[in-house]
């Protein structure tokens, strides 16, 4: 296996370029440097990489600062663990300098000090994401594999360092089914049972942790999956026990489509059949931000206002009212989820259609039409969209004639008048 070949064509151009320069300089400068992590792992199986991690084994922000120097780019410090962006002419490198962890307890952050790239590989959540390849050796370099990444990249396996790797750090077992199911591999066998045996541990993770995790599960291609495999290993029920069973329901409702949805869609089908208890619960357990939060109340919510709406398709204007107050993606979750068709039907035709249907005159045009400034701009603009999802405005001449008409019936303005 030739690392720098993969390099080669895996890379875009302007950031091999970038790395390559990089290198050049950190060779210069007597600094060893390492690609690391993700990048090493997509490189290895194919697969299109985005963030380039680079690892340090000296000071990340010297060699930084060193780089931004001699190539005109900027540094920018990115948080507390000496980590650094190196950006130059539109592309940029992750670089950190190389560590050595220990956890005081369970779920707390690390505690880190300086270490070699060594220590630094054995720190990390799975042998796929623990190879280094050393950047300042030049193109004859050799990958450093010191926890046969690579065989189990082979063997599409996903495996702790440890057997203490789960509980010093419990978003790895989030971690493990992202990387298993994004990668279509499966957990080695003792990683799975240190995972089952382990999920306890999840109780050490703060919401804030807890609800990043599951936000990458909901970024993956395959979330719907990621849920359900979740679900059969436990990890729902260890994140909250009101989730038990909710990410393998959340898979069946769109008969194993795995594909569909985005992030918040999928959120809602996770949460539908929970009690409201229930859901303020876990909108706490995951320190929710208002948008999920509110996905969450009106999913909810809605469930017990879904038989209101057998038959709604034939009033438009009932329908849209009805789901207006909701969040979009309660009301496409219950599209997918709702267990009677015509409703399905109904909440499609409003995500796809009605919620969207908008009066084409503007407030200044029905201010020119004889509509007096104020409150009543609105109420009219609301009247006008009613009627337009009835079918009985089209376009602006039909829209103009139904408010002249509505004026005239106020007594606001004469019967037949014109613009
Ligand atoms: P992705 O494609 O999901 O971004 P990645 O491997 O780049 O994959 P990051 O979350 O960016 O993932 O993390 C970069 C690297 O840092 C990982 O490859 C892994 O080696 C290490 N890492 C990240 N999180 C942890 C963790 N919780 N415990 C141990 N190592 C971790």
């Amino acid at each position: 296996m030739d690392f720098r070949k993969l390099m080669e064509a895996g890379l875009p151009e302007d950031r091999l370029a970038l790395v390559d320069m990089a290198a050049r300089i950190a060779s210069e400068e007597g600094v060893p440097l390492y690609l690391v992590g993700g990048a090493v792992r997509d490189l290895l199986l194919g697969r299109p990489t985005e963030d380039l991690d680079l690892v340090v084994e000296g000071d990340a922000e010297t060699l930084a600062a060193v780089i931004a120097k001699r190539m005109s780019g900027d540094v920018v410090s990115r948080s507390q663990f000496a980590t650094v962006k190196l950006k130059v002419r539109g592309s940029s490198l992750d670089m950190v300098t190389a560590r050595n962890e220990s956890y005081a307890r369970p779920g707390a952050l690390p505690q880190i000090a300086h270490g070699t790239m060594r220590e630094d590989l054995a720190r990390r959540d799975f042998t796929i994401n623990a190879m280094a390849y050393p950047l300042h050796l030049g193109s004859n370099a050799n990958l450093l594999d010191p926890h046969g990444g690579q065989g189990d990249l082979r063997h599409g396996l996903v495996r702790v360092l440890h057997d203490g790797s789960f509980v010093d750090d419990a978003t790895r077992i989030m971690r493990a089914v992202r990387y298993e199911q994004r990668l279509g591999f499966a957990l080695e066998e003792r990683t799975e049972s240190l995972l089952r045996r382990d999920l306890p541990m999840l109780d050490t993770i703060s919401g804030d942790r807890l609800r990043r995790e599951l936000l990458l599960w909901l970024q993956e291609e395959r979330r719907l999956k990621i849920l359900a495999r979740a679900d059969t290993l436990g990890v729902m029920a260890a994140i909250h026990p009101a989730l038990a069973g909710a990410g393998a329901s959340a898979w069946e409702a769109v008969g194993g489509g795995g594909h569909t949805s985005d992030a918040e869609v999928c959120l809602a089908l996770l949460v539908r059949s929970l009690s409201r208890t229930d859901a303020e619960a876990i909108i706490e357990r995951l320190r929710m931000l208002p948008g999920w939060a509110a996905v969450v109340r009106d999913t909810v919510d809605l469930r017990e206002r879904l038989s209101e709406l057998v038959g709604a398709s034939e009033s438009p204007s009932r329908l849209y009212e009805s789901l207006a107050p909701f969040d979009p993606a309660a009301v496409r979750g219950w599209s997918l989820a709702a267990p009677d068709a015509g409703v399905r039907e109904a909440l499609a035709l409003y995500i796809d259609k009605l919620r969207h249907v908008k009066p084409l005159l503007s407030g200044r045009d029905l201010m020119q039409l004889g509509v007096p400034q104020g409150p009543a701009v609105g109420a009219m603009l609301v009247r006008l969209r009613t009627a337009k999802l009835e079918g009985a405005a089209e376009g602006r001449s039909q829209e103009s004639d139904l408010v002249r008409d509505w004026l005239a019936e106020e007594g606001r303005i004469s019967p037949g008048a014109t613009d």
